[in-house]
């Protein structure tokens, strides 16, 4: 269930204004990847948004890669990037590269420079930055900022020719060294860089910057509302210079949102990036990585992601919002969808002295009480079945109300049973304990003469299938220092926990992907890679609300 809709923000309201005065008479908005690693969640809130804008006003989205720096862009991730948009539930109309107008840009610092408006200039990276001056200080303009139109535009095209070496010269704007805004002070606009493209392989070896390139490709594809994170506020300038000393065609505007933050999370794809290649993780899907992958890996569905970023809005001042939040649109999610069912993730075997050896019986449950519509499962019982060790003290605490000597308790959708007897193993371990049940408690009769505190779930042993749980917690612990230099000291140690448990044998049937609540555990997911028809792999998505240990 979606609440997709139409909650206000300061960018809807501009489009309804532009719609409604005739400046616009269709809107373009566009989503703009690098391709340079994993969507993450943030891209997920800056999809949402401009798909949303675009649905509510029949407009039409882009999906566009903004890949004008060929060292660290790669095809794997090009599809990759498609196959999230399209899970989380989107289409885009044009499908574009940047590279694809790489032509065109070079056409336009042609005419720059033949406006007066862009020089070649020779000074190293180290140098320019150097000359750029400070808040309080302007720059110093550069030596060769005076070159001739003639001068220029020679050197440049023998920039593109591949004359000169990484480095050795750029193409720069030619602005205002003293603006109060560093971004206006003569801001490179093309870089050489001897490279193979993805796309346009050894074609160039001159790539235009992203603050040239980006309004350039916003206004070919026609985009009328770009919208970015809010670091891109100060450059605004430079994108409206670029769109007006440009003449392009179309005029399109960029607006800025708050990016989303997340506790706990790293959410930089250069960070990201290191955990794959430290191999911290198992790639960039692994369950602990906010990355759309790992995140659908992990059970997440497109609906509860959409819904979250929804619900935290548009905002014009960045905040960090609560992983948990997230959890909660999760579980909103998984209430009515997921079936129910009992897994056993540290099993402790119990035998029902009193029941007859070699007997099945197949009691009946509901899939899932909150959606009636599911149906009915079937559960074997018998006179051996595994429960939680958690499950059984030998000397409870006072309040404890599930198995111990001479207590007894309710089994889910079962009987009552009653603890007699503890098996040790030499070392003293609790191996086996001894119960017997009582056949008139059977659930779903209307026994009433006597009631229990304790009701926990088993799963009979003979048809029982082996499962691994895989649970999870957040990969990095201080979220202070989470975008901090060294912050693979700070990952939590405990992020992943794997255990060997037993679920009922209906499993077998579950597929990649399906998702279930575990009875007073929380909602799994079928993890797709690990996965076996004979043994499930199953990732915590996330745990019920009520946490793990039942109230007593
Ligand atoms: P990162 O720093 O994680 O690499 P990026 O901004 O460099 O992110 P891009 O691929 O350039 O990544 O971003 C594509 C789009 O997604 C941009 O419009 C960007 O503003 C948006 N975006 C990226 N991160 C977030 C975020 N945390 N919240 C909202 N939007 C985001
Ligand atoms: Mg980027």
């Amino acid at each position: 269930m979606d609440n997709k809709a139409t909650q206000s923000n300061f960018i809807r309201n501009i489009i309804i204004d532009d719609l409604k005065s005739g400046k616009h008479k269709e809107i373009i908005t566009r989503f703009p990847p690098e391709p340079n690693g994993y969507l993450h969640i943030g891209h997920a809130k800056s999809i949402v948004l401009n798909f949303d804008l675009a649905d509510e006003f029949n407009g039409k989205t882009n999906l566009r890669f903004d890949d004008t720096n060929p060292v660290k862009e790669d095809t794997e991730y090009v599809e990759a990037i498609k196959e999230d948009v399209q899970w989380l539930g989107y289409q885009w109309d044009g499908l574009y590269f940047a590279s694809d107008f790489f032509e065109e840009m070079y056409n336009w610092a042609v005419k720059l420079i033949k406006k007066g408006k862009a020089y070649v200039c020779d000074l190293s990276a180290e140098q320019i930055r150097a000359t750029r001056g400070t808040l309080k200080e302007p720059g110093q303009e550069s030596p060769y900022r005076n070159r001739s139109i003639e001068e220029n535009l020679d050197l440049f095209e023998r920039m593109r020719k591949g004359e000169f070496k990484d480095g050795e010269k750029v193409l720069r704007a030619k602005i205002d060294m003293a603006s109060p805004n560093l971004n206006m002070r003569d801001p490179v606009l093309y870089r050489i860089a001897h490279a193979t493209h993805h796309n346009t392989g050894d074609k160039w070896c001159i790539y235009p910057m992203y603050d040239y390139a980006h309004p350039l490709e916003d206004a070919v594809e026609g985009v009328t509302h770009s919208i970015c994170t809010l670091e891109f506020e100060d450059h605004r300038p430079l994108y409206d210079w670029v769109i007006n000393e440009c003449e392009t065609e179309s005029q399109p505007r960029q607006y800025e949102f708050a990016r989303l933050n997340m506790t706990n999370t790293v959410m930089s794809k250069r960070y990201l990036k290191l955990l794959v290649d430290e191999k911290v993780v198992d790639g960039w899907d692994d369950p602990r990585m906010p990355t759309v992958s790992g995140l659908r890996r992990r059970g997440y569905t497109p609906e509860a992601i959409r819904n979250f970023v929804r619900e935290i809005g548009v905002a014009k001042s960045n905040s960090i919002v609560d992983a948990q939040m997230l959890d909660h649109f999760a579980r909103e999610d998984l209430k009515l969808k997921a079936p129910r069912t009992m897994g056993v993730v540290r099993p402790l075997k119990v035998v029902i002295t009193n029941y007859p050896e070699g007997q099945v019986e197949w009691l009946e449950a509901e899939i899932n009480p909150e959606n009636p519509e599911m149906g009915i499962r079937q559960i074997p019982f018998s006179r051996e079945i595994y429960v939680e060790q958690d499950d059984f003290v030998e000397n409870p605490p006072p309040k404890y109300h599930r198995l111990f000597p001479g207590n007894e308790v309710r089994l889910k959708h079962a009987y009552f049973i009653k603890c007699n007897e503890v098996i040790k193993d030499a070392a003293g371990n609790v191996v086996e304990i001894r119960c017997t049940y009582d056949p008139a408690t059977k659930s779903g009769s209307d026994f009433t003469e006597r009631k229990v505190k304790g009701t926990i779930h088993w799963v009979e042993a003979g048809q029982a299938l082996p499962a691994e749980f895989r649970l999870y917690e957040p990969l990095i612990l201080d979220e202070d220092k989470e975008e901090g230099e060294n912050f693979l000291d700070n990952l939590n140690p405990n992020s992943l926990e794997i255990l060997q448990g037993f679920v009922e044998p209906n499993m077998k049937e579950a597929k990649p992907q399906d998702k279930f609540q575990f009875f007073r555990h929380g909602y799994f997911n079928v993890d797709p890679k690990l996965s076996t028809q004979e043994k499930p792999v199953f990732n915590l998505i996330v745990s019920l609300k009520s946490s793990f240990k039942i109230k007593d």
